[in-house]
């Protein structure tokens, strides 16, 4: 596709991150209190911890909401202890995962490289990995905003851009400030936009037009029903990665009214 084509409108995504959260018993109150809002003009996903895969699917069965995992390990099989694979995500319909969450990369010392080298399997196994990349308050403050988002996404550009052209391109890059998640204190829509807007073009520069504006890139970091609105209205914010929020049904419900805008 040519920079004048016209480029389809991106369908905005409010994702949930449970974290580790959860019970069947809240689980199912969760589900079932913001099915009520969803329909075919936002994208929904839940990402649950992994015991809760089956109830999730089964709660999720025809309802139009994509449900998936908060990590995925990179190797196939094998002794790795405590790790899940994509083909076993595959065998519960998982279709998203999250990769590189900040708490991954901080608590677990993933790596950008590790990083890119799950979101590359998840992709190659059909699965839509979800990138998380942002900065630390101090890395912000000195000014490093744009060197730290580049030596996150970078490797994962590198080594996912064998899937564009053949159909298996499915990236969709979360920006979360570190300083913005589980704070209460947001980044503002002109920030986020900002860093956005930088992700976006980086993409246009190591893939071309065609996949940076189709690809989706959320906002996550303190998102609330009152500031929903504001965030996604910006031009290259296709949504949010929540995660206080998303464990309230009223507050979801409330973030995906503000994504339907
Ligand atoms: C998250 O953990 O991805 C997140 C955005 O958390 P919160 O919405 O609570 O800041």
């Amino acid at each position: 596709m040519s920079e004048t084509t016209e480029q389809k409108p991106r369908k905005k995504l409010v994702a949930g991150n449970w974290k580790m959260n959860g019970s069947f018993d809240s689980n199912e109150a969760l589900i079932l209190g913001f099915l009520a809002e969803v329909d075919d003009q936002v994208d929904v996903s839940v990402f649950c911890p992994f015991p809760y895969l089956t109830q999730v699917a089964k709660l999720l069965e025809d309802q139009g909401v994509a449900y998936g995992a908060q990590d995925v390990s990179a190797k196939a099989s094998g002794a790795y202890t405590g790790e899940v694979s994509v083909s076993m995500l595959n065998e519960f319909g998982v279709t998203q995962v999250l990769v590189g969450h900040s708490e991954r990369r901080q608590y677990h010392a993933e790596s950008s490289v590790a990083v890119a080298e799950k979101a590359v399997v998840a992709m190659a196994g059909g699965i839509t990995p979800i990138v998380c990349v942002g900065e630390t308050l101090a890395e912000r403050q000195a000014g490093l905003v744009e060197a730290v988002i580049a030596s996150q996404l970078d490797p994962v550009i590198e080594r996912c851009s064998k899937f564009v052209g053949n159909g298996a391109w499915n990236l969709v890059i979360a920006y979360e400030p570190v300083w913005a998640i589980g704070t209460g204190v947001t980044a503002s829509p002109e920030q986020a936009q900002e860093v956005h807007a930088m992700i976006r073009a980086r993409l246009n520069a190591m893939l071309g037009s065609e996949v940076a504006q189709s690809t989706r890139i959320l906002y996550g970091g303190s998102v609330k029903p009152g500031n929903a609105s504001e965030i996604f209205a910006k031009v290259d914010i296709d949504g949010g990665l929540i995660g206080g929020a998303a464990l309230s049904s009223d507050e979801f419900s409330g973030i995906i009214r503000a994504a339907r805008g």
